[in-house]
């Protein structure tokens, strides 16, 4: 049997770059499964369905919940949001790594599952840039602009239990970086003994 994949998760307070980041790395890296994460909120402009998120209502994701099917979920800023199961398990199953993006708390809840996972925590540069580019970024009324600024501190509490810390300061170093400890991370000895073995025996 091959080996199982591995998970890299992407957290980070809201406006911190998360999904800047994720759509670059998922272009530059086309063999690292990417899961699309469920949530109960509208889509924002241009976001698409399938590509962004799975939008679906409360009633299907409470559904899916009590089915067993969501591998961690959480409720952020009064909507679910949440990594489905049967993904996480047939990506892993099938050798290939999965890149997520989650909140804090269901990073401590996929950490507990799989404790060989590289959890990344991507910090903007301050809380001013931050506030800046949450402002700057013009999905959210004020109100919910608000709700996001006040869930940082929260956020940066947890922190410290990620295997890696990216600063996002400039997009392309902190992609670079990102990339960087993903492809390390993917070339772990530990992963490769089998060609050791065919060198051995060529
Ligand atoms: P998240 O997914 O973590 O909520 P986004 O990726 O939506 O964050 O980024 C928030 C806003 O900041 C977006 O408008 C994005 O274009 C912008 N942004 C992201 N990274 C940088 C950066 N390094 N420099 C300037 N603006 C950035
Ligand atoms: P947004 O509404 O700005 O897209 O995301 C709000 C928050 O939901 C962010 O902190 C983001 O990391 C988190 N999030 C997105 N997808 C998931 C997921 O699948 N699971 C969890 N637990 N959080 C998620």
């Amino acid at each position: 049997m091959s080996q199982a994949g591995q998970i890299f998760v992407l957290s980070g307070p809201p406006g911190a770059g998360k999904s800047s980041i994720a759509a670059r790395v998922r272009a530059d890296m086309p063999d690292l499964a990417y899961s699309v994460s469920l949530t109960t909120r509208p889509p924002r402009p241009g976001e698409r369905d399938g590509v962004d998120y799975y939008f679906v209502t409360r009633q299907e994701f409470q559904r899916r919940i009590a089915a067993g099917e969501m591998a961690e979920h959480e409720e952020i800023f009064g909507n679910l949001y949440g990594t489905s199961q049967k993904v996480v398990g047939q990506v892993l199953e099938q050798g290939q790594d999965l890149f997520l993006d989650t909140d804090v708390n269901g990073a401590e809840q996929l950490q507990k599952r799989f404790p060989e996972g590289v959890f990344i925590f991507l910090l903007p540069p301050s809380r001013k840039v931050l506030e800046e580019r949450l402002r700057g970024r013009a999905t959210e009324e004020e109100s919910q602009v608000r709700q996001r600024l006040e869930r940082v501190r929260y956020e940066l509490t947890k922190a410290k239990n990620y295997t890696h810390l990216v600063v996002n300061d400039n997009l392309e170093k902190a992609v670079a970086e990102v990339e960087a400890i993903i492809t390390a991370s993917r070339r772990r000895t530990q992963r490769h003994l089998k060609l050791l073995e065919e060198f051995q025996a060529s």
